[in-house]
């Protein structure tokens, strides 16, 4: 199956990811009318559904302008009050997006707000499969704990880092660079987040996205997903000068760093 699937940046550093299959087209999170409407008129496309990740206004605030003019399914959490939602989902829910004939599957990844969902592709002719995760997991970071606790993050980011690893993370901000700062504090001497830092600068020198990651990446150097190894829970500890003697414990402590963490270096 001929599937393309392209970040449309919004706002300052949202995106609002477009998947495509010939003419007909879905988007995922349209914060913005905007770029999605220039989208399809350049590339000459329908849009044929959307999907809801989470009820943020900078994930909906599109949708009213979006559906005047393209009267399309709306998927949407079930657990959340979106009123132009249409196919409210949940966790474990299966369906085929409209057009593309693209068959997906529901996570439910609590944590972000209460009722936030992720979406994966299960088509076996889409290889690797593309996860679009909303504000749950971003490259090299995870997102801030509006509403859930960190048991319920941890376990949403946990449900996350099982899918395959060749899974392509589609997030929905470009928060690549800080996050690799604080990634850094947390892990100085990880080779592979060295690297991904340098690849990263390059990347967004010319303007381009980080994204997609992939799950085996956020795997190698994304700190949240890494609270099982003792010596990241050491160095958390000793930097902090608080205990971290479980992932819960660590991954609570790591969080509520990232929400004050000032870089050192400006890069
Ligand atoms: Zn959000």
């Amino acid at each position: 199956m001929n599937i393309e699937v392209l970040p449309l940046p919004a706002f300052d550093d949202n995106y609002i990811w477009l998947i495509r299959k010939g003419r007909d087209a879905v988007v995922v999170d349209p914060g913005d009318a905007a770029p999605v409407q220039a989208c399809l008129q350049a590339q000459g496309l329908t849009l044929r559904a959307i999907l809801i990740t989470h009820h943020h206004g900078d994930h909906v605030g599109g949708l009213k302008d979006l559906l005047a003019a393209h009267p399309v399914p709306v998927f949407g959490p079930a657990g959340e009050h979106i009123a132009a939602v249409t196919v409210p989902v949940d966790d474990g829910d299966t369906g085929i997006l409209p057009g593309l004939e693209l068959p997906f599957r529901v996570i439910g990844v609590p944590g972000h707000t209460r009722g936030h969902i992720a979406y994966v592709t299960t088509a076996a002719d889409v290889e690797p499969p593309w996860l679009f995760c909303g504000d749950t997991l971003f490259a090299s970071g995870c997102g801030r704990l509006f509403e859930g606790t960190p048991a319920e993050m941890l376990d949403s980011l946990d449900r996350l880092a099982a899918l395959d690893p060749a899974t392509r993370v589609c997030c929905a901000h470009e928060y690549t660079l800080s996050n690799i700062a604080f990634a850094l504090a947390c892990e100085p001497d990880n080779p592979d987040l060295i690297a991904w830092r340098e690849q990263a600068l390059a990347l967004r020198a010319r303007g381009l996205p980080t994204v997609p990651t992939t799950i085996g990446h956020e795997l190698q150097l994304n700190p949240f997903l890494r609270t099982h190894l003792p010596e990241v829970r050491r160095q958390l500890a000793d930097t902090l000068a608080q205990p971290a003697p479980d992932r819960l414990a660590a991954f609570a402590l790591m969080r509520d760093w990232k929400n004050h963490f000032k870089p050192k270096t400006i890069d």
